[in-house]
């Protein structure tokens, strides 16, 4: 069975570096590819949003793994569902630095020109994951 989940969550000594983010990636594609598991990591100078899916067991381990890593706070389910197929099949791990989103897409899913998936939950977070695939937004493996 598929599921798919989606966090957000602060980063813990904002802003956010790239050796930080580069060791975050580098561990979730490698260890993603074997566990079955695709998504994306969203993010901004303080803040993550990511999405992960997979079969249930491998989904439920790797978030209970995440939520306790220090190197963030805050985490937040946003949502939670069971899925016929995946919505991500191409990532082991896709990465969005949000400044660099057009602020368009940004204003379509959000009160300002930023994002706050705190503020906006798990729907309209999700809809600007699909439109930053469907702009190719969306980079990495
Ligand atoms: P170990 O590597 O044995 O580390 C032990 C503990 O130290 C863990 O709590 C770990 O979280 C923490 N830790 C590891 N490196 C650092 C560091 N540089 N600074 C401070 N603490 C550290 N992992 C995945 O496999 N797939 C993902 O998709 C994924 N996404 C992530 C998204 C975010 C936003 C964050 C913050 C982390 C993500 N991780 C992901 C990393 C995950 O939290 C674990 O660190 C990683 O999976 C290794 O787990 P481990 O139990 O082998 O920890």
């Amino acid at each position: 069975m598929l599921v798919r989940l989606l966090y957000a969550s602060r980063i813990v000594t904002p802003p956010l570096t790239p050796e930080t983010l580069d060791a975050i990636l580098a561990v979730s594609r490698q260890r993603n590819v074997v566990a079955g598991i695709t998504g994306i990591l969203c993010y901004t100078p303080e803040l993550f949003l990511q999405v992960l899916e997979g079969g249930r067991g491998p989904v439920s381990a790797l978030y209970n793994r995440i939520a306790a890593d220090p190197r963030h706070t805050s985490v937040e389910i946003l949502s939670f569902e069971e899925i016929c197929e995946r919505r991500f099949p191409n990532w082991t791990m896709g990465q969005v630095n949000v400044g660099k989103v057009n602020p368009a897409t940004l204003l379509k899913y959000s009160e300002q020109v930023s994002i706050d998936p705190f503020r906006v939950g798990g729907r309209a977070s999700m809809a600007l994951l699909d439109e930053l695939i469907a702009t190719a937004a969306i980079v990495g493996r």
